[in-house]
């Protein structure tokens, strides 16, 4: 019978752990090859971190009488690209993958929103936006249309760095 959770990454603590601890390893035995994607992860925390105010608006707009909180039923984790991303740019990764048992949800939800730093937050928690806020965005061309460009830079600069350090590694 097929597993829904096995497509999941390191799920298990410990699987976790050992992701992280090779992903240092890595970084520290590698040294100068990875100029390049460390350079790329800058580029993305500073595209990034330059969606923040606007999520953080949206946010404070929306989620404080949100009576379906989207966090308690997401289907989500952090990626092969996500780990890449906190170690390049020395970002401390959170502590646990988001799911680890069937019928979980996210362990980073609380009553106050999410407990992560956004920046710690896997991509696809910056990328999801609810229908609530897409409504509120097309009242905003500019802003819809500078939030989609940044989105899309994003994901380029993730798959961007995929391949740099791939190509450093091999
Ligand atoms: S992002 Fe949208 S669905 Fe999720 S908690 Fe906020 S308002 Fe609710
Ligand atoms: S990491 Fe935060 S934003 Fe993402 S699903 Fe979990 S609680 Fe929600």
């Amino acid at each position: 019978m097929n597993d829904p959770f096995s497509a999941i990454p390191w799920r298990a603590p410990a699987l976790w752990r050992e992701a992280n601890n090779s992903l240092k390893r890595i970084l520290r035995n590698t040294g100068p090859a990875l100029e390049e994607s460390r350079r790329l992860a800058h580029r993305l925390k500073q595209q990034l971190t330059s969606t923040f105010p606007l999520m953080d608006r949206l946010c404070r707009e929306t989620c404080l009488d949100c009576v379906d909180i989207c966090c308690q039923r997401a289907w989500v984790w952090a990626d092969f690209r996500d780990l890449l991303f906190f170690h390049l740019a020395g970002i401390q990764p959170p502590d646990q993958q988001l799911l680890s048992r069937q019928g979980d949800h996210c362990r980073y939800g609380g009553p106050m929103g999410c407990r992560l730093d956004r920046i710690q937050r896997p991509f696809v928690c910056t990328w999801y936006l609810c229908p609530d806020q897409t409504r509120r965005l097309r009242e905003e061309p500019a802003q819809m249309n500078a939030i989609s460009d940044s989105l899309r830079r994003i994901k380029g600069l993730r798959q961007e760095l995929e391949t740099s350090f791939i190509q450093a590694t091999t």
